[in-house]
Parts: structure tokens; C-alpha cells; sequence
């Protein structure tokens, strides 16, 4: 029996997500890249493919008939999801206040960083508990954590501190399942996101959202991290 650990990211075309995948590969995982663009994920396989088993699945974290048909063939080719990285995020609204934020893409944003995220696990969440084993890793900001409130962000900070509450209730509910669900910020990271001027590559942003999906049985759950050191909601 191949005893192969399989993981999936959502939103992994790009990014701190493809570089997850890029980690988990040379690590010796069996890993399931995912984008809401057929064309773009299949490009960034081809790019993967010599790193390990990479394999590909359309996923739109926003659809829920796109997060039943992954949750279906997950189920149906691998028996069951070991790791869950839920990386795909939107909209990193700097430029708006809370007072005057576009209420729709506040919506969207919810969609994607919060319901997305809340979706995936409830789809593999079952699986993980017929193994007695998970890992979750949320991919959160520090832009979500309470204390950073009161600067910019409205639409993407709430997202993140309402992802951070859904790590806390998952993780409170799965303590004895042997299912760890952890909240990582990854950093300022130079993407599409985080834009060109910033200090940190994909790989750094990826290092401590793969020691969270590799934690040993018995270690942290429920926490928020940065740099592999825990930090404050
Ligand atoms: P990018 O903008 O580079 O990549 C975002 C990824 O999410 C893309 O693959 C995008 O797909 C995907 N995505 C967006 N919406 C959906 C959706 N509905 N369904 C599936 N996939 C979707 O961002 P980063 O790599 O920088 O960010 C990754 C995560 O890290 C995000 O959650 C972000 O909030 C978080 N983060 C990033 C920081 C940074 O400095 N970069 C700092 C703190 C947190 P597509 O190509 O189709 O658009």
C-alpha cells in the first residue's frame, strides 16, 4: 500500500500556493496543484512535473459545485486528503477605509478568504477523520490580527481575522482527532499580491506554512504563526 502522504493548495498556480507545492514536492509528497484557470494550472504542472508527483485539479474556492467535484475526485483517486492548504486569497484593499468599502467586493472577499477556506475543510474534514490524521493550514495575514485594526485593508483584514476565528472553532472541535489546524502569516512576500517591493520570495513564505502542514501528532492547534514562532490573535 502507498503510504505516500497526498496534499492539495488551493489557489497554487501563483504565488506563495505554487511555491508551497513546489516544497511539499521535494519533500516527497504526493501533492494536488489547483487554479480556477485550467490553462494556468496545467502550465505551472508542466513546470513542476521533474520536483515530484504533481497532480492537477480545477478548483474556484468560490463554487461550491467546483469544491464538490475536487472533494469527489480527491475521494475517488486517493481515498482521502492528508494536508489542506487553504492559500488562495483576493484582494488586499489598501486603498479603501471601512467607512466607504465597496460592500460587493467586501462580499467576494469573504467568499474567497473566508467561505473558500471554510468549504475545502468541510469537504476533507470527513476523510481526515476516518484516517485519524489532518493538517490545516489557513493562510491568514498579520493584517488580520486584532491588534492591526485600525489600519487600511477593511474588506481583506476582516477576512483574515474571521479565517483566524474558523482556525480557532476547527481546530477547538478536531483537538482530539488527531486533526491540527493552525493560522500561518507567511510574511510580506513578493507576488501579485504583496507586490515588487517586497523583502520576502515565495519560498520564505511558504517555509513556515510547510512546517505547519508537517506538524508531528500531538503538536499545535488552534494557534497563529509567523516564522515558525507563535503570535498574537
Ligand atoms: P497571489 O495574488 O500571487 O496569488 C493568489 C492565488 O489565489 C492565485 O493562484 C489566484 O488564482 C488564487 N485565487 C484567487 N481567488 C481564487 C478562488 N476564488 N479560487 C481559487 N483560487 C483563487 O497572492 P499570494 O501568493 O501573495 O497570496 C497567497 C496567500 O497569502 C493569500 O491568502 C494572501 O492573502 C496571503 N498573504 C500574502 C501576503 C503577501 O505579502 N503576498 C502577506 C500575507 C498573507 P488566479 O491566478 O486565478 O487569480
Amino acid at each position: 500500500m502507498n503510504m505516500m502522504k497526498t496534499a492539495l493548495v488551493s489557489g497554487s498556480n501563483r504565488g506563495i500556493g505554487y511555491a508551497c507545492i513546489q516544497e511539499l514536492l521535494q519533500k516527497g509528497y504526493r501533492v494536488i496543484l489547483t487554479a480556477r484557470s485550467e490553462e494556468d494550472g496545467k502550465k505551472a504542472v508542466e513546470k513542476l512535473k521533474s520536483f515530484g508527483e504533481v497532480h492537477f485539479h480545477q478548483l474556484d474556492v468560490s463554487d461550491e459545485k467546483s469544491v464538490q467535484r475536487i472533494a469527489e475526485y480527491v475521494e475517488n483517486t486517493f481515498g482521502h486528503l492528508d494536508i489542506l492548504i487553504n492559500n488562495a486569497g483576493i484582494n488586499y484593499d489598501t486603498w479603501h477605509s471601512a467607512f466607504n468599502a465597496d460592500l460587493e467586493e467586501v462580499h467576494q472577499t469573504l467568499e474567497t478568504n473566508l467561505f473558500g477556506a471554510w468549504r475545502l475543510a468541510q469537504a476533507f474534514i470527513p476523510g481526515m477523520k476516518k484516517q485519524k490524521y489532518g493538517r490545516i493550514v489557513n493562510v491568514s495575514s498579520g493584517l488580520g490580527a486584532l491588534s492591526k485594526m485600525s489600519v487600511g485593508t477593511p474588506g481583506y483584514s476582516v477576512s483574515k481575522a474571521a479565517m483566524n476565528v474558523l482556525t480557532i472553532k476547527l481546530a477547538g472541535e478536531l483537538k482530539r482527532k488527531n486533526i491540527l489546524v493552525n493560522s500561518v502569516c507567511p510574511g510580506w512576500v513578493r507576488t501579485d499580491m504583496g507586490g515588487a517591493g517586497a523583502p520576502r520570495t515565495p519560498k520564505k513564505g511558504a517555509e513556515t506554512i510547510v512546517w505547519a502542514a508537517e506538524l508531528e501528532d500531538k503538536g499545535p492547534t488552534g494557534k497563529f504563526f509567523r516564522d515558525m514562532e507563535e503570535i498574537e490573535w
